[in-house]
């Protein structure tokens, strides 16, 4: 029998067979043809094109605030990487899928018919923090608090679990994209300097930091000036960055004081004791333990693999369908 788990990410998209594990990790992107609306190219391959398209070529990211911003493309790129990931193996699988915590009920009976459409058999739709504390190894069947946030690329959700569901929560819509956003800025007010998307994520993955003094990194960035029109080259440090990063990630802080403080006290003292896990590809950036830690007075771990912890989680699931299937 053939289980399928799906991270639905705003970024990613990571697929889950059950047996054999993570089979497609891929990111969520669609390339779409701006007159005739057909799609050209999915995943990666769309990916290279985003900020290089011609004229009528758009590279989009259907999924990109943590809901579905365009529903037939998602269900496009959702149906390409599920047969890019099974080839003619796909017969009726039954379909867990990951979608964002704040996603609207209508979105939710989107997702479900696209599975549907696929031609799932039966389609399980679980909140992606709960699959995410389950692929970091939380068990969070007992009546014991866990903590996980999870910075993705849309948005950054926080949640307090307790036996098997989740107890209190939020979710905003500052994460990876924004420090990519973030750093856009950043460049343009310092330097006068015209980046492309993917130039600032770059950034952010090699000298990105949130905690102050702690990275002492420099990086030779390049595009356009602004006032002279022509390629122009800057170094940039990790401190500059993190000063760009500073008011967002201040943010994040507050949002996640604030889910404490909603939290019953018996499960806050747990949390005391167990600590927080962070997920997500944006909690790769350096310094995001110590500064929660410092900030929120308790022990903060990162989860082994990140940005495939949801996919993870979707197997553990799938393992234990009883867990799932009520
Ligand atoms: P989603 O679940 O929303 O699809 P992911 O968990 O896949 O998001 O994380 C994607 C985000 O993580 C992107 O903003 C990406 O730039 C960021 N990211 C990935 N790797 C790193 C890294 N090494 N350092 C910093 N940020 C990273
Ligand atoms: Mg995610």
């Amino acid at each position: 029998m053939k289980d399928i788990g799906i991270d639905l990410g705003t970024a990613n998209v990571v697929i889950y067979l059950k047996g054999k594990g993570i089979i497609l990790n891929e990111p969520s992107v669609v390339a779409i043809d701006t007159d005739s609306h057909r799609v050209l190219a999915v995943g990666k391959e769309a990916n290279e094109m985003l900020g290089r398209t011609p004229g009528k070529v758009k590279a989009i990211r259907p999924m990109k605030d943590g809901v579905i911003a365009d529903f037939e493309v998602t269900e496009e790129m959702l149906s390409h990487f599920l047969k890019k990931a099974m080839g003619k193996m796909i017969l009726k699988p039954r379909i867990l899928i990951c979608c964002p915590s704040n996603i609207t009920q209508v979105e939710k009976n989107a997702i479900r018919e696209a599975a549907e459409r696929i031609g799932a058999r039966k389609i399980f739709l679980e909140e992606e923090p709960k699959v995410a504390a389950v692929g970091a190894g939380l068990d969070i069947s007992k009546p014991s608090g866990n903590m996980v946030i999870d910075i993705g690329g849309g948005t950054t959700d926080i949640a307090i679990l307790s036996l098997g569901g989740i107890v209190t929560s939020d979710s905003i819509r500052i994460a990876g994209d924004a420090f990519d956003n973030d750093i856009n800025k950043f460049m343009k007010e310092k330097y006068k300097l015209l980046i492309g998307e993917r130039t600032s994520e770059e950034i952010k993955k090699e000298i990105g930091c949130v905690y102050k003094n702690m990275k002492k990194e420099k990086m030779e960035v390049k595009g356009r000036d602004m006032i002279t029109g022509l390629p122009k080259t800057v170094t940039v440090t990790s401190q500059e960055i993190e000063e760009a990063l500073h008011d967002d990630v201040m943010e994040i802080i507050r949002a996640t004081k604030a889910v404490l403080e909603k939290t019953p006290p018996e499960l806050s003292a747990d949390i005391v004791d167990k600590g927080i896990i962070l997920t997500g590809g944006g909690a790769l950036i350096e310094g995001f333990p110590q500064l929660f830690q410092e900030q929120l007075k308790v022990p903060v771990f990162i989860a082994d693999s990140p940005l495939t912890c949801v996919a993870e989680g979707t197997g553990i699931l799938l393992e234990n369908i009883e867990l799932i299937d009520r």
